[in-house]
């Protein structure tokens, strides 16, 4: 498989970064600084990337007083959710359920209600599973605090890499499908014809999207 191209958008100003240059952009961005005046809430610069596909990735300005379950919202909505599974954050040898378990709830298995203030500092490296039959792994990094006024959305996508092109295992053209059945080790990526060829079957194929849960389970891509 080619590697994917890492190129990632800012989605204020549109410009397209690299994955050193990002973070300095956003930091510095015009349009985001015109949209973002100076104040006094506490914002989390994060960075999601996928654990083995690390050429997914998203910049988020996420407020302080968001809790974790926002934030496990914000990834279900952009990257995850196909069948409403399980999810945990690992931060600091504690884990965070998004369905706690009753009977373990005082020893290890707390909820999502925390507050990313509570739980977050600058620097800080942290792990986010959805579904624990095929796990998606996300690894997840503090790169800055800030302040800015008080806004509405608490989770907000700063910038995102660009969709990765890939070719059709058979025929080199663009690939639009990937077989569910066959993406185990190695995605099993194939275009609109060569997919109606192939041996599992067109309901087995599930569409290109943009990320790393791509081709897992039942997931289809965000809807919007
Ligand atoms: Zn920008
Ligand atoms: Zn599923
Ligand atoms: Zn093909
Ligand atoms: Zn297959």
């Amino acid at each position: 498989m080619k590697k994917a191209k890492q190129s990632i958008r800012c989605n204020y100003c549109g410009e397209v970064f690299g994955k050193i240059a990002i973070k300095r952009h956003l930091e510095n961005c015009n349009v985001r600084k015109e949209q973002n005046p100076p104040g006094r809430e506490l914002y989390y610069c994060i960075q999601v990337k996928g654990l083995y596909r690390k050429e997914y990735c998203m910049y988020l300005d996420a407020s302080a007083n968001a809790s974790l379950k926002d934030l496990d919202q914000f990834l279900r909505d952009k990257w995850l959710e196909c069948c409403g599974h399980l999810s945990m954050f690992s931060i600091g040898g504690e884990t965070y359920d998004s369905h706690p378990d009753p009977y373990l709830m005082y020893e290890r298995n707390r909820d999502m209600k925390a507050k990313l203030k509570d739980v977050l500092s600058e620097g800080l490296e942290f792990m986010y599973e959805y579904d624990f039959g095929s796990t998606t792994e996300l690894v997840l990094k503090v790169l800055s605090v800030s302040l800015g006024v008080k806004r509405k959305e608490r989770v907000v996508l700063m910038a995102r890499n660009l969709p990765p092109v890939f070719a059709c295992v058979e025929c080199g053209e663009p690939a639009t499908q990937v077989c569910a059945e066959c993406s185990y080790e190695e995605l099993a990526l194939y275009c609109d014809e060569c997919c109606k060829e192939h041996e599992c079957g067109e309901d087995m194929m599930l569409p290109v999207v943009n990320s790393p849960r791509m081709g897992v389970c039942a997931y289809c891509g965000e809807d919007d």
